[in-house]
């Protein structure tokens, strides 16, 4: 490892000044950046440490939201009960999503920033990667593809996100509150990742000395109504072969409405659309006709060499999840 200068911050000011910095680094939980200097994917000659900021760790509900700080760890916000009741997807792909020490650890702003697990990525020899060094290709294709995209690649990469909280929040419309040197904003859940598309090395729509403050959930009854199914290769811990979050809202057993997003199977949480309009006056316990609405948004899919089974385990997975949450399963 490379030596570092390391810092803290005392406000506000001075972390979007520090991350507006080249060379700088913030650290808050440290369960990925330790990682990242580890590997080489990131060599900061400064660390400036958040965790002072307390004002930026909390978790609070009203009657239109859910606020999340920025430095609230995964546990506290897995086990809050708010959001439990409201919001239960996400408390369940927070609990599946690592260990309880790295959940004690670990911010929620940090988890939204994770970067992908992607063997080539996070070698420790120098493979061919445009996400790590732009322009020397992508390993993966022709190579081992198992865990990777179908949906939203492209030639030059085919990584998936690993944050399985990005995509319980993508189904409830959380918007990523943002303090930037040109001061604040909000960006919706859905429109924080970018695809890859020739630039894979550009993930987020984050510039430089943009810190993320808080994350915001809409409250609404179909949240409550919420699930998050996770396939990973090992019972232990481990990041998502195919996940689904899903919120149903059914009657006699029927679809009103529903949000579906995917996890495991893109380079960001994957929306399914088509499937939520096509869902609605279909019976829960009619996999043919669930599995029939679930198809129009996986005509787009284009799977490598090995990872084609992830359409259909990802169909099923979205089928047994909306059956949990509309309670038929
Ligand atoms: Fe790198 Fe993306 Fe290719 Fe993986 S899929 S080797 S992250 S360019």
């Amino acid at each position: 490892m490379r030596p570092f200068a390391y810092a803290r911050a005392t406000d506000l000011a001075s972390a979007i000044a520090a991350a507006g910095t080249d060379g700088t680094s913030l650290l808050a939980g440290g369960t990925e950046l330790v990682n990242w200097i580890k590997e080489g994917i990131a060599r900061p000659t400064r660390v400036v440490d958040i965790n002072g900021l307390s004002e930026l760790d909390y978790v609070e509900l009203d009657s239109t939201e859910l606020r999340i700080g920025a430095l609230a760890r995964m546990s506290t916000v897995a086990e809050h009960p708010d959001v439990r009741r409201e919001f239960p997807a996400l408390s369940v792909a927070l609990e599946k999503s690592a260990s309880q020490q790295i959940r004690n650890m670990a911010s929620m702003g940090g988890n939204l920033l994770q970067r992908t697990r992607c063997p080539y990525f996070r070698a420790e020899v120098e493979l061919p990667c445009n996400k790590r060094v732009p322009g020397s290709g992508c390993a993966a294709r022709g190579g081992e593809d198992r865990s990777l995209a179908v949906l939203g690649g492209s030639e030059q990469c085919i990584a998936t996100h690993p944050s399985d909280a990005a995509v319980a929040l993508a189904i409830f419309d959380a918007v990523v509150r943002v303090h930037g040197p040109s001061g604040p904003r909000e960006v919706p859940i859905g429109e924080l990742y970018v695809l890859p598309g020739a630039t894979p090395h550009v993930e987020t729509v984050l510039e430089p000395g943009d810190v993320i403050v808080e994350i915001a959930l809409p409250r609404s009854g179909l949240a409550a109504h919420s699930h998050y199914l996770k396939i990973r290769e090992r019972a232990s811990y481990e990041f998502a072969l195919v996940s689904a979050a899903v919120s149903v809202e059914s009657g006699g057993g029927i679809v009103r409405g529903a949000r579906i997003a995917l996890g495991g199977v893109a380079p960001k949480p994957w929306r399914l659309t088509s499937a939520e309009a096509d869902l609605v006056g279909v019976a829960l316990d009619d996999e043919a006709a669930m599995h029939g609405a679930l198809a129009r948004d996986f005509e787009a899919a284009r799977p490598g060499r090995q990872n084609g089974f992830k359409i259909e385990l990802a169909k099923r997975t979205a089928i047994r999840a909306l059956q949990i949450a509309g309670g038929v399963a």
